[in-house]
């Protein structure tokens, strides 16, 4: 398989979050790195370790105004890494809140604050414990729902935290134009779900999902990866051939 390096990097972590370094910082690696494009994706409000704060949008985005001024080779985006809160596709994200914003990638983490505590609890709990057939269908469907009343762009990491039917989100990404990530920080997918990911129509994007600068625009976790399926490089959308 070819070679590859990142094009953008669509989903990285500042101190925001939980992430140890700032917008600057990732952007200096971005350039370093060779990326057109750098997005800013902190955890969602909701997240219940690590997400930012409301009044923390207008502050990113003016610090990504200024940035964008001083390094005007690489175009940086205000993105958010969503959480889905629950089985109805419930996202913490306001109309408001998606106007601010660039673009929404959307994940499950392990802890959320969802709506309600019960409503909350339960999925949590869920999600830790009752990785069943059942459960792995009702999540799919619902980051089916979250896709059809979200500007979702792509979904991250799935089968982190809990399980998913890959065959049905692929199915659904592919016809809602929704990318599937391939995550940098660690692999998600079994050999029979890289097959079924092949198969399928969907389209795919590559995240470092970087928590330090030094990890942005890095693919080589990925690149090991993908190798061993001969993955069709021309359905992942941020790369280019390193010749
Ligand atoms: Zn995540
Ligand atoms: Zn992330």
């Amino acid at each position: 398989m070819q070679r590859f390096v990142m094009t953008g990097d669509y989903h990285t972590h500042t101190f925001y979050s939980d992430g140890t370094s700032s917008i600057e910082d990732n952007v200096i690696v971005a350039i370093e790195q060779g990326l057109k494009e750098i997005g800013i994706t902190d955890h969602g409000f909701n997240h219940v370790s690590g997400g930012i704060k409301r009044t923390d949008i207008p502050k990113m985005r003016e610090e990504i105004n200024n940035l964008q001024q001083k390094y005007p080779q690489i175009k940086i985006l205000l993105g958010i890494e969503a959480n889905l809160l629950n089985y109805n596709g419930d996202v913490d994200l306001t109309e408001d809140d998606i106007k601010s914003l660039d673009y929404v990638i959307l994940g499950i983490h392990k802890l959320t604050f969802g709506k309600g505590v019960k409503g909350s609890f339960r999925f949590n709990l869920r999600n830790f414990f009752w990785d069943t057939l059942k459960h792995r269908r009702k999540i799919t469907q619902s980051y089916i729902k979250a896709m059809e009343r979200y500007p979702i762009k792509v979904i991250v990491h799935p089968n982190y935290a809990t399980g998913c039917d890959v065959a049905g989100l692929a199915k659904a990404c592919a016809e809602k134009g929704v990318l599937i990530e391939f995550n940098g920080k660690r692999i998600y997918f079994d050999d029979q779900e890289m097959q079924t990911l092949i198969d399928s129509d969907a389209k795919f994007i590559i995240g470092s999902d970087a928590h330090r600068a030094t990890n942005v625009g890095k693919c080589m976790l990925q690149y090991e990866f993908l190798k061993n399926y001969n993955f069709p490089l021309d359905r992942i959308v941020n790369i280019k051939y390193n010749e």
